[in-house]
């Protein structure tokens, strides 16, 4: 019986250590890149105490309604004096709240004549405020060691002025397509030949800040040519991948170069499509072996390769979280297989593709999703809620 899935990731989570190679970078090029350490706040945020409403803001004293305009506090032009009791301060949206006061009333609930202030509808005290240090404490962890940097977490160190971080260096990721039938794209078709279409899907896949991908030559449907091209990649790359050429044809001689100069981690799951993916390592080097067929290099690469590029970025090799979407029809797989059927996530239902050969790349161009059936069960009925996966999700 061929490994499940979970074990399989939950081997490479054990099998590839962390990458711990950093280097610096700016924040206005952090984005997709990995944070290498916790990274604190310098000050608090908000840095100072303002108010989210236009109004006055005032020192609470009992019932006291009636104030005398002391000044003024706009964003960027905090008033300069304390408020003592009987004062208030106009003040816009964002300003500073001025020292000596504790409230803020909205202007609508206000009555100036004269110079003096009547607040009509008396807020409690500390009503309106944004108070210093609301969203992050000083000294807090404002982004953990080992996040993607996104906009929002650019954003967050923006305002805490951090301008330089440690990142974890760019992994070096080598692709090589397999097969004797392959042809470069853009040459002249012969009679049965194909386009390589693996080695350009991967590389565009997988490219990203953080990840340098390096396209290598084809490789024919030979023991030697295979274990030379491997073993002269692998000192150099911290991932490399090869698709085709692990099933249990003649000339499928993946799994045994990795068995002959390294080490197989796992060959064969119990997946539907990629069941003859590989894993395994050549010194220190992650070598993933994904089907020929681009189908399921494709969705293979979203479950496996997902699993050692986060190992190498210290993250969790599960996969995150999908969505219960209810199934637009009836489908069946083999019981004894884990499927992830291409799928169309419309108008609230999972529109399994027709047809899911695993040769078919319409399958994948047809939709934007796996689901995700587990094994155990042959048949899925329409309307019964199942696992959707987006692509964008996973890598
Ligand atoms: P293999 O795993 O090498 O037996 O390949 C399985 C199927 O995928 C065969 O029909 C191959 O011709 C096809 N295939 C293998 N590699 C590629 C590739 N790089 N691009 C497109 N199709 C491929
Ligand atoms: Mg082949």
């Amino acid at each position: 019986m061929p490994l499940s899935l979970d074990d399989a990731l939950t081997i490479i989570a054990g099998a590839v250590p962390p990458m711990r190679e950093t280097e610096t970078c700016t924040l206005s090029a952090a984005l997709g890149r990995v944070s290498a350490k916790n990274i604190t706040a310098p000050y608090a945020l908000p840095p100072f105490t303002s108010t989210g409403v236009d109004g006055y803001a005032f020192r609470h004293a009992g019932n006291r309604k009636t104030f005398k305009i002391a000044g003024s506090s706009f964003a960027g032009e905090p008033f300069g004096g304390t408020i003592a009791e009987g004062e208030a301060a106009r003040i816009a949206t964002g300003a500073v709240l001025p020292a000596g006061a504790d409230t803020v009333a909205m202007q609508e609930t206000c009555m100036l004549e004269n110079g003096m202030l009547t607040i009509t509808e008396l807020p409690i005290k500390g009503a309106n405020l944004r108070l210093a240090g609301g969203d992050i404490a000083q000294g807090e962890i404002a982004i953990g060691n080992n996040q993607i940097l996104r906009t929002q977490d650019i954003a967050l160190l923006n305002a805490l002025n951090i301008q330089t971080l440690e990142v974890l260096r760019p992994l070096r990721i080598a692709i090589a397509s397999t097969g004797l039938e392959l042809l470069q794209p853009g040459m002249e078709r012969r009679a049965g030949q194909i386009v390589d279409t693996n080695s350009l899907m991967l590389t565009q896949m997988l490219e990203r800040p953080g990840v340098q991908v390096t396209t290598l030559p084809p490789l024919p449907d030979d023991y030697n040519a295979t274990r030379d091209a491997l073993t002269r990649a692998a000192p150099q790359y911290d991932i490399v991948i090869t698709t085709g050429g692990v099933s249990v044809g003649d000339r499928d001689y993946v799994r045994d170069v990795l068995h002959d100069e390294g080490h197989v981690h796992f060959w064969k799951l119990a997946i539907r499509p990629g069941k003859p993916v590989i894993a395994g390592r050549m010194g220190a080097c992650v070598m993933i072996g994904l089907p020929g067929n681009p189908v399921s290099a494709f969705v293979t690469a979203h479950l496996i390769v997902r699993a050692a590029l986060y190992a190498l970025w210290g993250r969790d090799t599960a996969l995150p979280d999908g969505f219960p979407i209810p199934l637009a029809e009836d489908i069946s797989k083999p019981e004894i297989l884990r499927a992830f059927p291409r799928a169309l996530f419309t108008n609230g239902w999972a529109r399994p593709c027709p047809d899911q050969g695993s040769n078919l790349y319409t399958s994948l161009t047809r939709a934007d999703g796996i689901l995700d059936l587990p094994a155990g069960r042959g048949t899925f009925t329409r309307a019964e809620p199942v696992i959707y996966r987006p692509f964008g999700l996973l890598l």
